[in-house]
């Protein structure tokens, strides 16, 4: 139980803090501009609905440790929004895009195990499911998701938030299925 909640507040802190590090590659890039104020952000309808977008899409891990860091991981993608605090001209939400997914895979599954895709797996739907609900909650589905290729936001109307979290659950779906198949096969 112990090791369970310390991988969890660890996996946690590192996602947290790439996130908020993602964000200052904003202020390099031609297209920065001003931010727009993050207070909006921080209130408890965001939280409770990214985590709780999150943890649907975590479901499928079957599996508390995996189920936790996904809504964990959904909501604390935010941190990229703390850069606006600064004052400094950037690209707002950095980490809303397949750049920042992929750093936050590799890192996390270097530092925590380099065989646990699930972990890899997790990163990745907390990104896509954190997308849905910022698409589902409002005027507020922009992102820039190729950065750091095509530095624009990209505009998705509140519908697409569907895509997103099927995406997310897909994911989930196929690496558990994949680590399941290679677990019987080790007990054969
Ligand atoms: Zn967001």
């Amino acid at each position: 139980m112990r090791t369970e909640i310390s991988f969890v507040i660890k996996t946690g802190l590192l996602f947290c803090v790439l996130s908020a590090g993602f964000s200052f590659v904003g202020m390099l890039l031609p297209e920065r501009g001003l931010l727009p104020n993050p207070s909006g952000g921080l209130n408890l309808h965001e939280i409770g609905g990214h985590m709780l977008w999150g943890l649907v899409a975590g479901a499928v891990f079957l599996s508390a440790r995996y189920i936790i860091i996904t809504g964990i991981f959904a909501v604390l993608i935010d941190s990229d929004h703390l850069i606006a605090l600064l004052h400094v001209d950037a690209l707002s939400r950095m980490s809303h895009s397949f750049a920042f997914s992929a750093i936050a895979i590799v890192v996390l599954m270097i530092s925590f195990g380099r065989r646990d895709y699930k972990l890899g797996a997790a990163a990745f739907a907390g990104v896509l499911s954190h997308l849905s609900f910022d698409t589902f909650a409002g005027n507020d589905g922009k992102f820039p998701l190729f950065v750091p290729f095509y530095n624009h936001q990209i505009i998705f109307p509140n519908i697409d938030w569907i895509y997103f979290e099927i995406a997310a659950i897909a994911i989930v779906g196929t690496v558990t299925l994949l680590a399941r198949r290679k677990e019987t096969q080790v007990q054969n």
